[in-house]
């Protein structure tokens, strides 16, 4: 049975979202930005919480975590590598490991660059990705801990999802990413058309995600930083990919 999948706001700008196996009754949180929300979710949907599957360290990732394991006795999966940063993990995952949410299956992505040990999870029977800051929506995280380098061959990793994935990240960011897109790619239409579409959905206080691969693969100029014009449009013809992205990396921050 395909995985449903329930998604809110936390904090100021963070998703939340739940994964549901109806088959099971499993159900996971991608991450726990703050308790309440979650319980919330929970309670419309009437769904049990079962696991957490954590993408990487930062609080407000994490910050729900031991409030919703001491109610709900849920088991936490973390990515290894920064396990000892995230409270209350029962086990730790590696690139290639599969987590299981009852009868779905997650493999584990590692996709550091905005951490060091950051992880996204991808359910391929669904073609469900959950990125947390690795991709955003027409933008991707701020290089932390890893390098550009790091960071721009985390992003392929994504890339190479098939293009009908649907794509969940960690924040609501995605007006502003557009934005800066535009300072890119003016040229760029399926942009334009993302920016309606985006303009569309706040007007009616919805979220701007799930995006597509495909979708993001067309307009997102992080993931474009191989496209000999985008290159070209920023002086670096011919120099290696990475160098490209960070550029671009740059000039986002500087945004
Ligand atoms: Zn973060
Ligand atoms: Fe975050």
């Amino acid at each position: 049975m395909p995985a449903q999948s329930c998604l809110f706001l936390c904090l100021k700008d963070n998703f939340g979202v739940l994964v549901h196996d109806s088959e099971t009754m499993a159900t996971a949180a991608i991450d726990a930005p703050e308790a309440a929300p979650v319980e919330a979710a929970l309670k419309r949907t009437g769904w049990q919480l079962t696991d957490i599957l954590v993408t990487h360290h930062h609080h407000d990732h994490t910050g729900g975590i031991e409030a919703l394991k001491s109610r709900h006795r849920c088991r936490v999966v973390a990515p290894a590598a920064e396990a000892s940063g995230i409270p209350a993990v029962d086990e730790t995952v590696r690139e290639g490991d599969r987590v299981q949410v009852g009868s779905l299956e997650a493999h584990v992505i590692e996709t550091p660059g905005h951490t060091a040990g950051h992880i996204s999870y991808f359910l391929p029977a669904d073609k469900l990705a959950f990125v947390g800051d690795t991709l955003f929506s027409i933008g991707c995280g701020r290089v932390i801990e890893g390098n550009p380098e790091m960071m721009w061959k985390s992003l392929l990793k994504l890339r190479a999802l098939p293009d009908d994935t649907r794509i969940f990240c960690g924040h609501e960011y995605t007006m502003a990413n557009i934005s800066f897109a535009k300072t890119i790619e003016p040229a760029n239409a399926l942009l334009v058309a993302r920016e309606q579409e985006a303009n569309r959905l706040i007007a009616q206080n919805k979220p701007t995600i799930p995006t597509f691969m495909g979708e993001e693969k067309a307009a997102n100029p992080f993931l474009r930083a191989d496209v000999p014009e985008v290159a070209q449009s920023l002086g670096l013809a011919g120099k290696p990919t990475w160098q490209v992205f960070a550029e671009i990396r740059e000039r986002k921050n500087r945004f």
